[in-house]
């Protein structure tokens, strides 16, 4: 399994994930055209997209998730109650995301081993809000952004990551000195916001284990945090675990990142 990040931030996410024949794209919250050329960069052709998975309704999520799911001719998956939101309304068709369980994803062309798929609930100003767990052929990958603070249980549900994608989205302090409004400031900062550095460090913690070999920091925001802050605290919390030896990745907002190996 390959894991690649192609647009990570506010302005909209998306991460494709290649496993044996098959390939998923993770939210798709570029305008299309934007995405479009994110796909040509990471060497994708036309209909090579089976299924597209949407974490939340957040626009930087789900933007363009409905028209990509009918250009490629890919399958959607979603949670039930963005079904009907306008984001997803041109995909051909469209699975509830079953939340909490373990699902089979797979494909009528393709050959191989189908991807084991868990979404697992995060504490987020949009309900439902998933991470994503993908596992095939032995081989794990976590996709955990969009998370108010930071919950053992969705760690533990979450464990086993051979290469782990965790926001990393403010600095504490950068949130408070920063050209955000307070109502903006509480949001981002608050149960229901997004991680802090400090609180990414806490989830990385408990879901690093022995198997994690590559670490991407994501949804960095570009207003309230740095790349050089992000990467200390999760390199100093790394040492402290005993897992210096961790590649360390920084999710751009502009660029396509390596196409990583799980
Ligand atoms: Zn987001
Ligand atoms: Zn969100």
């Amino acid at each position: 399994m390959h894991l690649q990040t192609l647009s990570s931030g506010s302005e909209g996410n998306a991460t494709l994930v290649r496993a044996g024949e098959q390939t998923l794209l993770l939210d798709a919250g570029l305008g299309i055209r934007k995405l479009s050329g994110r796909f040509q960069v990471a060497g994708l052709g036309l209909k090579t997209i089976d299924h597209v998975l949407v974490t939340h309704g957040h626009l930087d999520h789900a933007r363009s998730a409905g028209s990509v799911a009918k250009r490629q001719s890919a399958e959607l998956h979603c949670a039930e109650r963005i079904m009907l939101h306008k984001s997803v309304a041109r995909a051909p068709s469209k699975n509830v995301l079953r939340i909490g369980r373990d699902v089979e994803l797979a494909h009528p062309e393709r050959r191989g081993a189908p991807v084991l798929l868990r979404s697992v609930l995060l504490p987020h100003d949009c309900d439902p809000t998933v991470a994503f767990r993908l596992e095939h052929e032995d081989r794990v990958a976590v996709v955990l952004t969009d998370m108010g603070h930071p919950r053992r249980e969705v760690a533990d549900a979450l464990s086993g990551a051979h290469v782990l994608v965790l926001e990393f989205n403010h600095d504490v302090e950068g949130l408070a000195n920063g050209p955000y409004p307070p109502v903006l400031q509480n949001r981002i900062g608050g149960d229901r916001g997004h991680l802090s550095n400090e609180q990414a460090a806490r989830m990385l913690e408990w879901l690093a284990g022995p198997e994690l070999h590559t670490l991407v920091l994501a949804h960095l925001s570009k207003k309230t945090n740095t790349a050089e802050r992000a990467e200390e605290t999760a390199r100093r919390t790394l040492d402290r675990l005993g897992l210096g030896h961790v590649e360390v990745h920084v999710a751009s907002q502009d660029e396509v990142g390596p196409n990583l190996r799980v």
